[in-house]
């Protein structure tokens, strides 16, 4: 949009005809061309919008200018509140033209841009002047704002520009707001929904503001555009400065901040409806109001964005960045609001360029804030993984949990061999070392056990001083039970005691609790036989069973 109307607008700029106005008020009953035979009351120098509201005749005056009969001269003006208004153009040779509009007219001559385009006929002579009679101009901003001489190839070339520019925010817009929509949808933060109503609001405001709304409803009169424009201009602040403090409320969390936005909300709000439903009663005090509501909305701002770069908000720069155009353009118009500043097409059309710049950085702040949160995402999956982890083993062997050793071997498809291992004589360990050395035992043979056992295998802490270990029958082979009571006996131990095991063993399906149960009890018997044999050794199910 910035190259756009670098390249569209500088020719138009290059092609400005310096054009000097002067007004005078129209007494009751007289026309601007009765008034204009005394030059004497005509005042160039005081401010038109210090002259107040009512009938003027407007005289511009430039260097007489001879137009080509195939490329005739028009007149740009910026559209302002008014009755009507009468434009006479006198000619060297003494000639005039004269074009009429009322408010419900208006939209014959309104081009894109809110800017009155009138054409000026072809003569052979040069034109001199132009005197244009405003009546019942509410004369707010000026009587007659930004007039331009172009001729009408030019006025063209503007009119491309501004089609591009405002077809150019229209996309931005509407993208930004089906885009913050559906963000919303997903991630539910409040922001995002009042910006996607602020979106909604500009491009509101814009398609009035532009005049489009004319364009769309020609019968519309032009002064009631402008009320619908109050509205939409207002519910644009409302909704920034609400989108400013939910964006930065996690920071922020001031009650008299947002008090004092609820507030001058509500003001701004009311002030906007009183001028849409008032004017033109008392017009110029509405506006006034209005105004002042304007600029009591935008104060609470300062100290909100101050207070989020002192307590270091997150993407504070980057929303700075994103939103010093939008502000400073806000200000500045509420200064225009005030006849601070003088018209300019650029700043009654400031918010485009202003928006389009946020555009840019909120799709970064965008991006910031979802890469934020697929960490969090990825930090509470990773929590989630070990706390699983964490709560299927035993804390004091490392060996897994009864629980979840049940969860992992029930439903496996091949024949397993169970080893059940007891530690003999456990009780006596406990008594002569104590508890506390007992334990450590205890994570002794649990990490003898450990590291013998076969790859594939499940190794578990049964419960007390009982273990188990769950082999797969094909990877079981006849010495796995020896090499266990090796590795015990062997093991390194608190206060050099030995410690032997006893292993039983059982083979079998654990495809159902049921199976489970059986092998279980079968190890179990197995156990106690080696037990009752004299303890330090391993016996099978099957053995015993057939000795029996
Ligand atoms: P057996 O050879 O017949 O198995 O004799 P045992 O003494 O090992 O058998 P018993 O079942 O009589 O004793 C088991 C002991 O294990 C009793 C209990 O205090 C001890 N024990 C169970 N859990 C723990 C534990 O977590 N830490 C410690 N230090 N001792 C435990
Ligand atoms: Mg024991
Ligand atoms: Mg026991």
């Amino acid at each position: 949009m910035l190259v756009l109307a670098l390249f569209a607008g500088g020719p138009a700029f290059a092609l400005e005809r310096p054009i000097q106005s002067c007004a005078a008020r129209l007494l009751p009953g007289e026309n601007a061309l009765q008034a204009s035979a005394n030059s004497a009351r005509f005042d160039c120098s005081t401010r038109q919008n210090d002259l107040g509201p009512g009938d003027f005749a407007v005289r511009l005056r430039f260097d007489p200018v001879t137009a080509s009969a195939d490329d005739p001269l028009v007149l740009h003006t910026g559209s302002v509140w008014q009755d009507g208004e009468t434009v006479h153009m006198l000619y060297a040779d003494g000639s005039e033209a004269k074009l009429e509009l009322t408010s419900q007219t208006t939209s014959r001559f309104l081009t894109l841009g809110a800017i009155l385009e009138f054409p000026v006929p072809y003569r052979q002579a040069a034109l001199s002047s132009i005197l244009i009679e405003t009546k019942g101009s509410a004369n707010l901003r000026g009587l007659v704002i930004g007039p331009h001489l172009m001729t009408r190839s030019e006025a063209a070339r503007s009119g491309v520009m501004f089609v591009s520019i405002y077809s150019a925010f229209a996309g931005l817009a509407v993208a930004l707001l089906i885009y913050n929509l559906s963000l919303w949808r997903a991630l539910r933060h409040r922001f995002q929904l009042h910006y996607s109503m602020m979106v909604a609001a500009l491009i509101g405001y814009t398609f009035t503001s532009s005049g489009a709304l004319l364009l769309a409803l020609p019968t519309m009169a032009n002064n009631d555009r402008l009320r619908v424009n109050y509205i939409l201009l207002a519910f644009c602040a409302l909704t920034g400065v609400r989108f400013v403090r939910t964006f930065f409320e996690r920071e922020v969390r001031e009650d008299w901040l947002r008090n004092a936005i609820m507030i001058t909300g509500i003001a701004v709000m009311l002030s906007a409806l009183a001028f849409a439903a008032l004017a033109p009663w008392h017009i110029g005090i509405l506006d006034r109001i209005y105004f002042l509501m304007m600029s009591a909305l935008l104060v609470p701002i300062f100290p909100l964005l101050a207070l989020a770069g002192y307590r270091r908000a997150r993407h504070f720069p980057l929303f700075m960045l994103a939103w010093s155009t939008p502000l400073i353009i806000a200000v500045l118009r509420a200064a225009y609001g005030f006849n601070l500043v003088s018209y300019s097409v650029w700043l009654d059309n400031g918010n485009l360029l202003a928006m389009a710049i946020e555009a840019m950085f909120s799709a970064l702040l965008v991006t910031a804030r979802v890469r934020e949160i697929t960490q969090q995402r990825d930090h509470a999956l990773a929590g989630e993984q070990s706390a699983r982890e964490l709560a299927a083993i035993d804390p004091l062997t490392g060996l897994l949990n009864r629980r979840s050793f049940i969860d992992q071997a029930i439903g496996l498809r091949s024949r397993q061999t169970l080893l059940l291992i007891d530690i003999d004589h456990f009780k006596v360990v406990n008594d002569r070392l104590g508890h506390e050395a007992g334990d450590r035992v205890l994570a002794a043979v649990a990490a003898a056990i450990d590291e013998c056992r076969p790859p594939r295998s499940l190794a578990v802490r049964l419960g007390g001083e009982e273990f188990g270990v769950l082999i797969p029958r094909a990877l079981a082979d006849k010495k796995c039970a020896e090499r266990l009571l090796d590795a015990v006996r062997s093991a390194a131990m608190p206060q050099g005691v030995t410690v032997t095991v006893s292993i039983g063993m059982s083979e079998g399906q654990v495809s159902s609790e049921d199976d489970w149960k059986r092998l279980y009890r079968l190890a179990d018997a197995a156990l106690y036989r080696a037990k009752s044999d004299g303890r330090d050794r391993a016996c099978k199910a099957t053995d015993f069973r057939h000795a029996a």
